[in-house]
């Protein structure tokens, strides 16, 4: 009988696994050494993060050149690490409101992440209620 911390421990070795292979199609100039490093600066190495990551890339392996908002935040901030890091291939995401490029998109809407402005503006925004108008900013 596999204990809860055995089970855990192969899930994250099956989605370190999946993310080094998604990498090494995407990115074949990126030395595998360097990977773990990578993560770790993007944040994208602990539990939830690297299975979002593993399974995001698994759905969509162009998701770091595609510059898709339609992902995870682990996904921005990924793009953001490697493109510091001279991997200028890599998109990064804009802001799926306003199209500015940030590492700063924390919010989620119906057609990608947002940035807080966006965000903002889209849940300020008037919005046509049954039978009146009103401004939810007053909600
Ligand atoms: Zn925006």
């Amino acid at each position: 009988m596999r204990t809860r911390d055995a089970r855990l421990a192969e899930q994250r070795r099956a989605h370190r696994d999946a993310v080094m292979a998604a990498f090494g199609a995407a990115l074949p100039e990126l030395p595998a050494v360097d990977i773990p490093g990578i993560l770790a600066k993007a944040r994208a190495d602990k539990r939830i993060a690297l299975r979002n990551l593993a399974g995001h890339l698994s759905d969509h392996p162009d998701a770091l050149s595609s510059g898709s908002p339609r992902c995870p935040v682990v996904i921005v901030r990924l793009a953001h690490v490697l493109h510091a890091a001279g991997y200028r291939d890599v998109v990064r995401p804009g802001c799926a409101g306003c199209g500015k490029v940030t590492h700063d998109l924390p919010r989620s809407g119906p057609d990608g992440r947002l940035c807080q402005s966006a965000s903002e503006n889209s849940r300020t925004g008037r919005r046509v209620m049954p039978g009146l108008w009103r401004d939810s900013r007053y909600d």
